[in-house]
């Protein structure tokens, strides 16, 4: 029923379902979903495709393992799958009449603003010219330190930037349980979470997850993801032949719904950043201030971590250490160092230059 009202779908599909265990593709496979997303497409849907399996295809073309590959071979690697598995689509979809893009994303294009509207632009108008972009992280370039590293994560990203109204992770589970259904016989599929309490979060880190990076912990972050920035998610098992309608007919999966959110585009790319580069522990004072909607002053900083430059996306922490909003700081962590606890009038003589007076403005500030 939440595809039905889709108008914007982004489906995530993990490599153990284009490539069986003995690296065999699953050609079969691969059709039946082409087949679902000929449909959705006839239904005037707009899809975007996540698609995993650059490594595991350049592994399977050099016939090496993907256990224990050092960064850089397997960066050298996804770029010979990358091509294996854009012809593997390539070829598939033309048999369906389903044109095909490529989109190959880092965490900084997706994390710094300019770059998320452009990718946003370019999914726009490739909608418009009727093509379906496959995206995949660019693991040829990305570094560890600023990678995405699973794409459970990066299809979150994907679907916020792209405005999307639900998120499909296709893998090898049926969803979330209450227990793992592989020990536990009356573990019970969680159909509809509201709320990703403590509880969820418990569950998920025992859960057993597929054999792609992710596992459950980082569909849970995506879906937390998802549900501040308006978009449903669901966690579904993509084994079958037609896993699309099968979600459709039976609905036999775990969808996590949003939380109903009236902030703007822009806010919404701000709360769900993937990675923020420090926090700001501020007094009750700033807190009360933030609650009312005004910026936060450096007089209410009390401490900062992390090593961020003008523009980051930061966190920030109330006394007892719980995150109560999240922003774009105006200064760097350095400079802030220099001014926390003082007024604003200060800053100047502080740090020897002119600049803003509010640490993070609150046009850049999304309370949580
Ligand atoms: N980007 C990786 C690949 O194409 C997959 C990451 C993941 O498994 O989520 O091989």
């Amino acid at each position: 029923m939440y595809l039905k009202e889709s108008k914007i779908i982004v489906i995530k599909i993990g490599s153990s379902l284009l490539i069986d265990d003995n690296k065999k593709i699953r050609k079969k496979w691969l059709s039946g979903f082409s087949r679902d997303i000929q449909e959705l497409l006839n239904q005037n849907k707009k899809i975007i495709i996540v698609s995993s399996g650059a490594i595991a295809m350049g592994c399977k073309k050099l016939n090496l393992s993907k256990k224990n590959l050092k960064l850089d071979k397997s960066q050298a690697i996804a770029s010979i799958g990358q091509i294996e598995l854009m012809n593997l689509f390539s070829k598939t979809f033309l048999k369906f009449k389903i044109n095909i893009s490529q989109i190959l994303l880092t965490l900084e294009d997706t994390e710094q603003r300019r770059r998320a509207l452009n990718a946003k632009r370019t999914f726009e108008n490739l909608f418009q010219l009727g093509f379906v972009p496959i995206v995949n992280e660019n693991d040829s370039i990305a570094t560890s330190e600023i990678k995405y590293g699973d794409n459970d994560r990066l299809a979150s990203r994907v679907a916020q930037i792209s405005g999307a109204d639900a998120l499909i992770l296709l893998s090898d589970v049926d969803g979330l349980y209450t227990q793992n259904p592989k020990i536990y016989k009356n573990a019970k599929l969680l159909r509809i979470i509201k709320d990703i309490n403590q509880d969820i979060e418990k569950i998920a880190t025992k859960s057993i997850g597929e054999h792609g990076t992710g596992g459950m912990k980082t569909k849970i972050d995506a879906a937390k993801i998802c549900q501040l920035s308006g978009c449903k998610m669901a966690i579904a098992n993509g084994l079958s032949l037609r896993p699309i309608k099968k979600i459709i007919n039976k609905n036999n999966c775990t969808w996590f719904l949003p939380k109903i959110s009236k902030l703007d585009a822009r806010k919404k790319w701000i709360i769900s950043s993937v990675s923020p580069k420090g926090e700001l522990y501020i007094d009750d004072g700033a807190k009360q201030a933030l609650t009312k909607g005004k910026s936060l002053l450096a007089a209410g900083i009390k401490k900062v971590t992390g090593k961020f430059n003008k523009g980051d996306h930061i966190k920030i922490l109330d006394k007892i250490n719980k995150e109560c909003a999240r922003g774009l700081s105006s200064f760097s962590s350095d400079e802030i160092l220099k001014i926390m606890g003082h007024h604003s009038k200060e800053i100047e003589k502080l740090l020897g230059y002119i600049s803003k007076s509010e640490v993070v403005h609150k046009d850049d500030m999304v309370e949580l």
